[in-house]
Formats: structure tokens, sequence, C-alpha cells
């Protein structure tokens, strides 16, 4: 089909209003938070499930992909349409349906933003638990697609724990209802399976979540460190207490000196800042908060700020979550690292994060949910500098190489998308990679919804580039279905190796 035809049959769709094809407005939809950047053919604003659908079926006859949308906060290109394809936005899908006090629960389009269901139910004593930093800009569709976490998931569990069904419109155009109202629903778990799926099997067109009282009171402390070192002891000391705050997020020296810049939230100068939050039952928070504090004075803090008021807190949190944002008074560039350890492995990962910067010449700034063991380093640069965006790059592989080692993984909320899907083989294995190209190609069979990501090659079908190299053997043949399979697929040249 022409574009020209394209355009004008998805605005018969949706209206031609909401049907952008202008190269400007194109320009807003070519990137996330990353640096891949393509530009989509078409980018399409449905407003209710049909349309989506209708959409997802037009595109299937015409042969064009998809790539689903919400704010565009991603960071790992997962957004970004890398063949020409539509780009579904779902940001006018931003109703939230149904609210549900007395069962707890919400049903939201996918295109709400985060922080406004929190918003719309704060007068009632509730909120939605799972808040990335970004939840100001990004939407439940995204959070749900990427599984996101954030500073109180911690306690209250990641996007996977909040989620209790989805309606989704599948790569071949039908609407499906995966869970339900209630907890546990006969079946397979395709809710458990459709969140983390980065927009590969299907679109998320609304979403039954979890609602959470806000508790009864909330404190704000501030550990101040030397180091990161000592400040991700006093993490691991904290919990092995049995203590679980709702939060602990780490913003080392080089973070808290632009943060301080920005945002003037008192943080001493050369100060690593463990930010800490205990809720629950008023009875007993301030014992709470003594242990921890003990624990952090026996672990090297140099001192203990409890935060006097709701406004300070508030202000804390908000110099935390705009943190990233604070980055440019340090360099003209930075790129960003996601990686997970075991909380334990934390001082020893960190260590290796701060030789990997001396070794690189550059620096490297550490700002991330530390009572997950979720490190975000900050490798910064100038790319006017000749081979400087080269050199982060690969210190950013090394910090990657540093969580594998450690016994952690390459992602622990942003996702895989275009930017990591190489590195992907280096913490599964080829039967591992098997079974989940097996599971896309069940919901997504002609490869055309969001095409590129998670896995290394195009069609699903890193295990045939395996089996094809020899490298995996007969188990790999035998889990995908012999040579037949790999000529179904119609896969013909990859790597140059030959057709078996
Ligand atoms: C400053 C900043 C701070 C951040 N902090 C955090 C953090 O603390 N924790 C965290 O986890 N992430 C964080 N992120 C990353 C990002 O905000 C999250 O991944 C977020 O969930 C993306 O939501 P979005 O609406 O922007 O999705 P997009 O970027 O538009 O899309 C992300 C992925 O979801 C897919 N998708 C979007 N909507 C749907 C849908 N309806 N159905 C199916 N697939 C869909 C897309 O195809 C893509 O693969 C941060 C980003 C920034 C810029």
């Amino acid at each position: 089909m022409e574009r020209a035809d394209l355009i004008a049959a998805l605005a018969r769709i949706v209206g031609p209003a909401h049907v952008l094809s202008q190269p400007a407005d194109l320009l807003n939809y070519e990137s996330d938070g990353t640096i891949a950047a393509h530009l989509p053919a078409v980018v399409v604003l449905p407003g209710t499930t049909n349309e989506v659908a209708e959409i997802v079926r037009l595109a299937n006859r015409a042969g064009v992909t998809i790539v689903p949308r919400g704010a565009g906060t991603g960071l790992s290109g997962g957004a970004v349409s890398t063949r020409q394809g539509i780009v579904i936005s779902t940001m006018r899908m931003n109703r939230i349906v149904q609210v549900d006090y007395r069962n707890r629960r919400a049903v939201v389009e996918p295109g709400v933003i985060n922080l406004d269901l929190s918003t719309a139910i704060a007068n009632d004593g509730y909120f939605y638990a799972p808040d990335p930093s970004s939840q100001r800009s990004c939407t439940i569709g995204g959070n749900v697609a990427t599984n996101s976490g954030g500073p109180h998931c911690l306690a209250y569990g990641v996007t996977a724990n909040h989620v209790l069904g989805l309606e989704l419109v599948t790569p071949t155009g039908e609407v499906v209802h995966t869970g339900g109202w209630a907890w546990d629903t006969p079946g397979y778990d395709l809710t458990g399976v459709v969140v983390g799926s980065e927009g590969t099997l299907g679109i998320v067109t609304k979403a039954i979540v979890r609602i959470v009282r806000q508790p009864e009171a909330v404190r704000v402390i501030l550990g101040l460190f030397r180091n990161v070192v000592d400040a991700s002891r006093s993490v691991s000391a904290v919990i092995a207490q049995g203590l679980v705050p709702s939060a602990m997020e780490m913003m080392d020296a080089l973070t808290c000196e632009a943060v301080e810049a920005a945002y003037h939230v008192g943080f001493p100068p050369g100060a690593t800042v463990l930010l800490i939050e205990v809720d629950g039952l008023t009875d007993g928070l301030d014992d709470t908060l003594q242990r921890i504090e003990q624990i952090c004075l026996e672990n090297g803090a140099s001192g203990v700020r409890l935060s006097k008021s709701a406004a300070e807190s508030a202000a804390l949190w908000y110099a935390r979550k705009s943190a990233f944002g604070a980055m440019g008074r340090l360099a003209p560039n930075y790129y960003l690292q996601d990686g997970v350890v075991p909380r334990t492995k934390l001082p020893a990962t960190l260590a290796r994060v701060g030789e990997v910067s001396r070794d690189f010449k550059l620096p490297i700034a550490n700002v991330f949910h530390a009572g997950d063991g979720n490190l975000h380093p900050i490798i910064l640069f100038d790319r006017r500098k000749p081979g400087e965006i080269e050199r982060a790059l690969e210190a950013a592989t090394e910090t990657l190489r540093a969580c594998i080692d450690a016994g952690g993984a390459i992602s622990g909320e942003h996702g895989i998308g275009l930017e990591k899907k190489k590195q992907l083989p280096l913490v599964f294995s080829t039967d591992d990679l098997c079974v989940m190209a097996k599971l896309k190609k069940s919901f997504n069979p002609y490869d055309l919804f969001n095409p590129d990501k998670i896995f290394p090659t195009s069609r699903s079908c890193l295990e045939v580039q395996q089996v094809r190299g020899g490298l995996a053997g007969e188990a790999a043949r035998a889990a995908i279905g012999g040579p037949e399979a790999i000529a179904e697929a119609g896969i013909e040249a990859i790597g140059g190796v030959p057709s078996p």
C-alpha cells in the first residue's frame, strides 16, 4: 500500500486530526529517552480499543510494522519505529475508567499518566504504588510494557505486582482480556506474560490495577556517607535486620553536586546521600527510624538528617526524581545504564564501576534504587570531543559486565528494547531464548509488531542463527522444530551462514 493510501485509510478510522504525517510532527516520535532515532512513516492517535484493533488489522493487510508508544520516556529504544512503520500513540486513551475503593482496584486506559492516577485518588486516601522517577510524564501502558520499577517498589513491589488484568489488542487484531478482578484466574497467567513484554505481544488498551491505602505516617531521613561503598553496605545491613523501608535511594557525591546546584536541598558538599523513607502506623515508626539511623552510623555514615516537614520531604523527593535532569550541570552529554545485582553485591559492583570510570577516564555518577540492587551508572561525556562517545559506550558495557559478573542482569527496569538486545545472550542460554522466541511468535506471527526489539536478530530467530552456526546443536534444533521451522520462518541470510 502506498504511504498516501495508508494515511487516508488511517484517517478514515480515527479522523484526520488524529493522524500525524508531516515531517515536523514525525520528528517528535523519532526517539525515546535513548539515542536511537528512526522516523516513523506515520503516527496515529486512536481514541478507543476498537480503533486500535482496526488500525492493527489495516497494518497487517498492508504489511506495515506497528510500534505502540506511550509518553516516549523509555530508556531502551522500545518505542522507536525502526522500519518506517505506524506508531500507535496511546496519549488520547487517558481515561480513568473506574475506581473501586472497596476492592482496591482501578481500571485505566493505557495513556493515563502514572502520577495522574495517584493524584486522582489522593483525596480519598489512596495511591498507585509503582512510581518510576519519570512518573510525572510516563504512562501506565508504558509501565506495564516495561514492568517499571521505582523508589517505592522496594516495599510495595514493581508494576507486575500491581496489574491484575489487561485488555489487549493482539498483533493479529483481536481484542482479548487476560486476568481479571480477582487475585488469581484459571489458565495460563497471560497477564504475567504481557507485563514486561515491551510492546512485542500486543498493545494494552486497558489495565486493571491495584490501588493502595496511603500510610498513616511517613518519615524521610538522609544518611550522609563518605562513599557509595559504605552507603550500600548500610542498605544490606538495614534489610538484614528485618526492616523494610518503603524506599532506599542512593545518590553519590557527583550526583549530589548536580542535584544540589539545581534544586538547593541542602546536601553537604562531597556527601553520598542515602534517601530513606519509612511508612506505616505512627506508633513504632520513630523506633524504626532510630534503628536505621544506628545501622547507618555503624556502617560508616558521617551523619543522619531527619526531614522536618512534609514540604521538606517533598522537596527531597522532587530532587531525587529529577536527578537525571540535573546531569547537564556536570557534562554536556550522559549515557545512562540500567543493571541489577543482588543487594549484597552492591559494594563490590560500585567499586568496580569506580574502576571503570578511572580506566575509561570518564566521570560516572550513580543514582539508583539501592534497596532493589538496581544500579544506574551515568557516564558523563562530551560528544564534541573525538572518541568520547565511543569510550562512553564501552564504559557502559563494562558496567553491565560488572553486574553480570556479580550474578545480576543487564536491566533492572528499563527493559531491553533496541539498546541491549545484543547483550541478551550474555544472561540467557540458547534454550532460554528459544522458548521466549517461540512465545513471541505465537502472539506475533508476522513479526510486524514492534520488530527488532529484545531479541538479537529479527523475526525472533536468534535460535535459527545459532543452529546455522552450529552453536546450539540438536537441543536447539529440536526446540525450534528443525529445518522445516527454519524454512517456514523465511530466514534467508543471517550472518552469511549457509542453510542447514
Ligand atoms: C527521567 C527518567 C526517569 C526514569 N525513571 C524510571 C524509573 O524509576 N523506573 C523505571 O522503571 N523506568 C524509569 N524510566 C524509564 C521510563 O520512564 C519507563 O520505562 C516508562 O514505563 C516508560 O513509559 P512511557 O509511557 O514513556 O513508554 P514509552 O517510552 O512510550 O514506551 C516504552 C515501551 O512500552 C511499549 N508500550 C508503550 N505503551 C504500550 C501499550 N499501551 N501497550 C503495549 N506496549 C506499550 C513501547 O512499545 C515501548 O517498548 C525513567 C525515564 C526517564 C526519562
